[in-house]
């Protein structure tokens, strides 16, 4: 099927339009209806499917007016966080949500002024952020949706008790889409922990 049939908001249409894609990948096809229906989703996905668009485009269509911190995108590094940003911020020019990556290294202020002056979706590496919620900057009682990218690295890098904790830190009421290229035992333990009757998507 075209884009437009998946059941896409016309601002997130406009800007497919925009960057050229003719046509949704599978996991976009397979994926983007599932999460417009509020479903969990696990996605056994490599990088170079399109797997960012497959959770940025039904996660902004669905999202609706700007509020607070309704969208987190769990990433393992700094780099990832920013490319994930920027497709963010590249679907989601028409519908005027606000997104912010969130990651260490740098200083606090920057990023702390942004959380306090409020963001729709916030792209994060696990420690940054569990550094702002231990202080009281982040606060997630209206996130909507929880989006675990790259699991599997941020297992490799010794990040699933933070994830686990930031998890933990979510409404119960949330949307969680989970992506790993491999699926080991501790992965599949934590998607147990973190998703409500998942629907699997492997491509
Ligand atoms: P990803 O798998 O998310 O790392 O995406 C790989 C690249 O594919 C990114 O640079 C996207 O801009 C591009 N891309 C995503 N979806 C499509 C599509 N439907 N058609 C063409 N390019 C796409």
């Amino acid at each position: 099927p075209a884009f437009e049939a998946l059941g896409l908001s016309p601002s997130v249409l406009a800007s497919i339009r925009e960057s050229g894609y003719e046509n949704p990948t599978e996991i976009q096809q397979r994926a983007i209806p599932l999460v417009l229906e509020l479903k969990d989703v696990i996605g056994a996905s490599q990088t170079g499917t399109g797997k960012t668009a497959a959770f940025a485009l039904p996660t902004l269509s669905r999202l609706g007016p700007p509020g607070n911190f309704r969208c987190l995108v769990l990433e393992p590094t700094r780099e990832l966080a920013l490319q994930v940003v920027e497709q963010f911020e590249k679907y989601g020019k028409h519908t005027g949500l606000r997104v912010i990556a969130i990651y260490g290294g740098v200083g606090y202020e920057k990023q702390r002024k942004a959380l306090q002056e409020g963001v729709d979706v916030v792209v994060a590496t696990p420690g940054r952020l569990l550094d702002f919620m231990s202080d009281g900057t982040a606060n997630m009682k209206n996130l909507e949706v929880l989006v675990l990218d790259e699991v599997d690295r941020m297992l490799d890098m010794g990040f699933l008790p933070d994830v686990r904790r930031i998890v933990e830190s979510t409404p119960k009421s949330r949307q969680t889409l989970f992506f790993s290229a491999t699926m080991p035992p501790q992965i599949k333990s934590l998607a147990e922990f973190a998703l409500k009757d998942p629907i699997s998507v492997e491509v």
